[in-house]
């Protein structure tokens, strides 16, 4: 008879549904089967045991070949190539827990680094605009059970985070939305007619990097002023009559994804999404949530935001933290040929980053801390693997709607495998050794 797990919580996109079971053999060792979750997360657990991964750290050599190192050998080299660094790159960040989050700030601070998440290439516009101008927000269950009007902008939920509609967002029959998917009207915003626009009743196909003129349009629409025939390509009539059915529910939520942060007008698209929130809430109650890709993205930004007072791009070489998106990100970094070593850790910039940017990191000293070989493994000097967080260990992370939550271990890692905090710990002592810090 399997044992199953419940209540575990998905590490992979920015939903952390928890909800999840998780079947294992009699002894304990082996992921059966992964209940509830969507194809993508039961992935993630089902192929952490895969039989050919890398349980060891990988020093590349001179010939372009790999060398198993030990994870001793893996901690003096990283925390070497952190403090002979002038100014290193300390990258990623969005794939891990909370504590190691802190933990590698405090590493941050020793070398004087410049740290940066995720956030860079997808919603830093969104985090700009909301120290901007605020955030009128609400919690994902708050929205199962009340939100009557929701609207995707920009995001394609049924690929990027195929739960969020059914426990969430659409499906869920909730307090004051019991009928479930018939108690809502669902808005598509997007120039490209997804999977998940074919759901929607009302899809708003509007011209490509135009969101901003749409959504000042949205606000003329609220106030009853005139519109010209026709904004962003959609019909003036449209556009009111959209307007009328979000003021006119009980509740409005607006989700919004990088078709919207990072098209033209990138922070500005989100100000002004975050004013039309506003206008909605002179008729009824309304709020705005990114859709937070990395499972724990939000988190970074969190941890960061406590200790530094900024959630990205951060700089800290001087010995306190400056923060200055365009200047301190990690791509204008990388390509003004200002960091002279790259650490990567819960993220992918190799598959990610501009084609100029990973040819800088492959130049650099650099080291690759992550469960997978991907492409910044590949083009980086050394290559630690980790336990995966919420499988083989536990951990917090925050949800795309700023809750946390507590990530269970399943199974245990390989033998003799360190996990992300347990390395960053270790370099963290070896730093301080290295610095005579205290
Ligand atoms: S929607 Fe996201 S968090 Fe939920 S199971 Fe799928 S990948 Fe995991």
């Amino acid at each position: 008879m399997a044992k199953i797990v419940t209540d575990v919580v998905c590490p992979f996109c920015g939903t952390l549904c928890d909800d999840l079971e998780v079947a294992l053999s009699d002894d304990g060792e082996e992921i059966l089967e992964v209940y509830n979750a969507c194809t993508i997360g039961a992935t993630k657990f089902l192929h952490s045991q895969a039989k050919d991964r890398v349980t060891r750290p990988q020093m590349k050599q001179e010939d372009g070949s790999w060398k198993e190192v030990t994870y001793d050998e893996a901690v003096e080299y990283t925390a070497n190539l952190l403090v002979d660094a002038k100014k290193p790159l300390m990258y990623g960040w969005s794939s891990t827990s909370c504590t190691a989050q802190g933990t590698g700030s405090e590493i941050g601070e020793i070398v004087g680094a410049c740290m940066d998440n995720t956030a860079t290439v997808c919603h830093g516009s969104t985090l700009i605009a909301v120290q901007d101008v605020g955030v009128p927000s609400a919690t994902l269950g708050e929205i199962a059970n009340r939100a009557d009007r929701v609207v995707f902008w920009g995001c394609n939920p049924a690929h990027a985070h195929p739960r969020h509609m059914s426990r969430y967002s659409i499906f869920p029959r909730g307090f004051f939305t019991g009928k479930g998917s018939k108690s809502r009207k669902m808005f598509v915003v997007d120039p490209r007619n997804t999977d998940t626009a074919k759901m929607a009743d009302v899809h708003l196909q509007l011209e490509q990097g135009h969101d901003y003129e749409l959504l000042s349009a949205i606000r003329v629409a609220l106030r009853g002023e005139a519109l010209p025939d026709f904004v962003a390509g959609i019909p003036k009539e449209q556009i009111y009559e959209t307007a009328e059915t979000l003021r006119s529910g009980r509740f409005t939520v607006i989700f919004f994804g990088m078709g919207v942060t990072h098209s033209l007008g990138k922070n500005h698209n989100i100000d002004i999404a975050i004013a039309v929130t506003r206008d909605l809430n002179d008729y009824t109650k309304a709020a705005i949530v990114p859709m937070r890709g990395h499972y724990n993205v939000t988190g970074s930004g969190q941890v960061w935001g406590w200790q530094f007072g900024f959630p990205f791009c951060l700089d800290l070489t001087r010995g306190f933290a400056r923060y200055n998106p365009g200047d301190s990100s990690s791509n204008d970094l990388l390509i003004r040929d200002e960091v002279d070593a790259v650490f990567v850790l819960g993220s992918d910039p190799g598959a990610h980053f501009p084609v100029g940017s990973v040819k800088k990191i492959a130049q650099l000293p650099s080291v690759c801390i992550d469960p997978h070989i991907t492409p910044t493994s590949a083009v980086s000097k050394l290559h630690v693997p980790v336990a995966f967080v919420g499988v083989e260990v536990g951990g917090c992370a925050y949800r795309m709607d700023n809750v946390p939550i507590e990530t269970r271990k399943v199974v245990e890692p390989p033998e003799g495998m360190l996990t992300d905090e347990e390395f960053l710990q270790k370099v963290l002592t070896r730093v301080r050794e290295l610095k005579g810090a205290a």
